[in-house]
């Protein structure tokens, strides 16, 4: 075998804009705690990888069908995903929370009653908030993605949203017209997602670059590019 082999590329579906975990930066780039957290694994691991902005629903649909060798999206390790998918180690702590508008006095579940909540598709927060529906009484509208999600809350379509905390919390102190309220899910934890029964252990190899990168610092150092020390 030679050393000089061509290393072998993973094409990796993301979300268009999740920040911090992922979104284009000035230039265009795909940056964020999720994509230099891929690349450094792979450097670590010996593989590189292709990162496809494809949007969350998306990109666990490509993944389902074949399409694509696994998703990095911010996305919970969930029983049903892990049903589906091999789903790594944890890497990130979150949870779902729920966002209403600046001066919205919608503050807990019960005011939600009759109204109208904004919700992404497929995502551990749009079940969290379907297991709610019913006792609530509220209806639903979904969209593809976070931002359009957002605006239905901020021109009043809707009087609430729910996606993840950490992610809320950056849009909001980046200038994102919303605020937190009502309730919190339970923690959960990110978890890059990949095929079951891979002949390349795709799923062990990213637990391998994990421990590796976790190890030597380059971690912490990614969290903390995009969230400073103190978060
Ligand atoms: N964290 C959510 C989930 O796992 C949504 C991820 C996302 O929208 N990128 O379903």
């Amino acid at each position: 075998v030679s050393t000089q082999a061509a290393e072998k590329t993973y094409v990796i579906g993301t979300d268009v804009t999740y920040a911090p975990f992922e979104f284009a930066d000035k230039n265009n780039q795909y940056v964020g705690i999720d994509i230099d957290l891929m690349q450094a694994i792979a450097k670590a691991e010996g593989f590189k990888v292709d990162i496809k902005p494809l949007g969350f629903n998306a990109a666990v649909q490509a993944l389902e069908a074949n399409q694509i060798d696994g998703v990095i999206a911010g996305m919970q390790i969930t029983p049903e995903r892990q049903q589906k998918f091999a789903m790594s180690d944890p890497y990130y702590k979150t949870a779902v929370a729920m966002a209403v508008g600046q001066n919205s006095e919608v503050k807990s579940l019960k005011d939600l009653r009759g109204k109208r909540v904004a919700l992404k598709t497929g995502t551990a927060a749009a079940d969290y908030a379907l297991s709610l529906k019913a006792k609530y009484g509220f209806t639903t509208v979904t969209f593809d993605d976070s931002n359009n999600m957002y605006q239905d809350v901020i021109t009043g379509n809707s009087v609430a949203c729910f996606d993840d905390k950490p992610v809320l919390q950056y849009a909001i102190a980046t200038g994102l017209k919303l605020k937190l309220a009502g309730p919190e899910s339970k923690a959960s934890y990110y978890g890059f997602a990949t095929q079951k029964d891979r002949s390349d252990h795709l799923d062990q190899r990213f637990n391998a670059g994990l421990k590796k990168v976790k190890a030597d610092g380059t971690y912490a150092k990614i969290v903390a590019k995009y969230l400073g020390n103190g978060t």
